[in-house]
């Protein structure tokens, strides 16, 4: 009755929303996935049939997983012979997985950081040119991390936008 809408476990779902189209149920391994917690395993083998799924939901949610993997031959081979509608395929395409890690931006313990995270400062800052300083302990919420370099990432403080080094930075 309840099993999990990607790969068909029967243990305990969760909800996941997959933007813009709706919710599916999913086991903890592919709720992990679909936030970003991503390694190389067995169960991923589910997405060779729930991408092929006529749920447009289910169909989606699998193509985003496979996409995050596509460093993987049977992930990019996937994506090559995958048939979408083509506003499903923009939809899938659209929001992509930002998965931890793969950017190789870390906190100061080695955490990995994704976008969107929150993190805490672990010394005070002195931004310059904003004449302030951002106390340690301050919570950064929904950073972004800066595409070309692993050690900067961005975040607002005091209203301001300020670019942050991870290592000055404690995943919460
Ligand atoms: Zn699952």
């Amino acid at each position: 009755m309840s099993e999990c809408a990607l790969c068909s476990d029967a243990t305990p779902l969760q909800a996941v929303q997959i933007a813009p189209l709706g919710e599916i149920a999913v086991c903890a391994t592919c709720g992990a996935g679909l936030a970003g917690q991503i390694a190389p395993d067995p169960h991923w083998a589910c997405l060779e049939t729930a991408i092929w799924s006529e749920d447009p939901v289910v169909q989606v949610a699998a193509y985003r997983l496979v996409h995050a993997m596509r460093i993987e031959a049977w992930a990019s081979d996937l994506l090559d012979t995958v048939w979408m509608d083509p506003d499903l395929l923009e939809h899938a395409q659209a929001h992509p997985i930002a998965v931890a890690g793969a950017s190789g931006h870390r906190d100061s313990n080695g955490q990995p950081l994704a976008q969107g995270d929150t993190v805490v400062l672990v010394k005070d800052l002195t931004v310059k040119g904003a004449n302030f300083t951002a106390k340690r302990g301050t919570a950064v919420r929904g950073i972004s991390l800066v595409q070309d370099n692993p050690e900067h990432i961005e975040g607002r403080v005091n209203d301001q936008r300020i670019v942050i080094l991870t290592r000055f930075v404690k995943k919460s």
